[in-house]
């Protein structure tokens, strides 16, 4: 067994909450407090069972479908976004919509729309099944060809070489996406790429963050659910930077002694709808067994904001009036 001084923990920065899970988690906790219990969340909010488990508890219920929320009642799409036809279901059973898909997921379907309208043709690289593929392949079902990684690029069939673009999923591998994207080029030399990028700054800082700790690590936990893709990538980014071994674990408890058998160097991060209280409980974890040395190893700062969806920005600036009236007229 390796001594306690050599026993560390390299703990990636930046790691756990981005800017659009921030965002989405938030929009449930004031939508409770302004509208009351309960609030409907179609899907869930984000891909973490923490999350979804506290947010039940103050009031939210989750469902997969609009049809399964009472007609007149309040729904939450969640941050990784719906298709169109998902907007025209929950008008025609009038409930009340607050839309929290993340603004650079909205930026995606924005893309898909506008290559669509100039008839071209998308691929969209991505992982079938994702909510966030079905989201965007909603936008223009007609002219969307799904591509799952590099193998699936020999499959595409477009209607015209010279009008083909490609889009991808926010959370997926940067360097498997990059593999892909080389594969639909040697097949289509004309493809065009997207105005920018299409993976968002939180999956590539939390890839970079954990390639930096790998390198070194002897075993890599990576805190996340295992229906989170960008989670998921972590873990296979760090076995390919040179992790000895890795996991993905939603919670502390799921961490078994024998991965610490002969291990010096430990990695922890999380993904990017993970909150911070479950990487602790990693940590005290870690701290029992001999690793409570923890060095930060920080790759990038983020400062990234985003505003609350439009509709509760306006009820809740509406009751804010309301009461700021009340209490001049008293
Ligand atoms: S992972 Fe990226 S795209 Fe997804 S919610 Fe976070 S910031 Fe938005």
């Amino acid at each position: 067994m390796t001594s306690d001084s050599s026993r560390r923990v390299l703990l990636a920065a930046p790691r756990g909450y981005c800017a659009g899970v921030d965002r989405a988690v938030i929009t449930v906790e004031k939508a409770l407090e302004q509208y009351g219990a309960p609030v409907y969340v179609r899907k869930q909010i984000v891909h973490n069972k923490y999350v979804v488990q506290t947010l039940e508890k103050k009031g939210a219920i989750f469902v997969d479908e609009t049809e399964e929320v009472p007609e007149n009642a309040i729904v939450i799409f969640s941050a990784h976004g719906v298709a169109p036809v998902v907007h025209e279901e929950a008008a025609q059973r009038s409930l009340a919509s607050i839309d929290a898909t993340c603004p650079l997921v909205t930026k995606v379907h924005k893309e898909a729309r506008r290559f669509a309208d100039s008839d071209y043709d998308i691929l969209l690289i991505g992982h079938e099944g994702h909510e966030e593929v079905i989201g965007t392949m909603g936008e223009a079902p007609e002219r969307m060809h799904l591509v799952d990684g590099p193998a699936d690029a020999a499959h595409v069939h477009v209607r015209d070489e010279s009008k083909v673009v490609w889009l991808s999923q926010t959370t997926l591998s940067v360097d498997e996406t990059m593999e892909t994207v080389d594969a639909l080029k040697e097949r289509f030399p004309q493809l065009l790429s997207p105005p920018s990028d299409d993976i968002c700054y939180a999956t590539q800082n939390r890839q970079v963050a954990v390639k930096q700790i790998a390198a070194e690590a002897d075993l890599v936990i990576v805190v996340g659910s295992r229906n989170s893709s960008n989670s998921i990538r972590l873990v296979e980014v760090a076995l390919q930077a040179g992790a000895g071994a890795s996991y993905l674990v939603d919670f502390a408890e799921e961490c078994e002694d024998a991965w610490l058998d002969g291990v010096g160097t430990v990695g922890v991060t999380s993904g990017a709808s993970v909150p911070e209280i479950l990487v602790d409980g990693v940590l005290e974890w870690l701290a029992a067994r001999g690793f409570a040395d923890v060095q930060v190893v920080t790759s990038a700062q983020e400062s990234i904001q985003f505003s609350l969806p439009k509709e509760l920005r306006r009820d809740l600036r509406a009751e804010a009036a309301e009461k700021a009236a009340h209490a001049a007229s008293e």
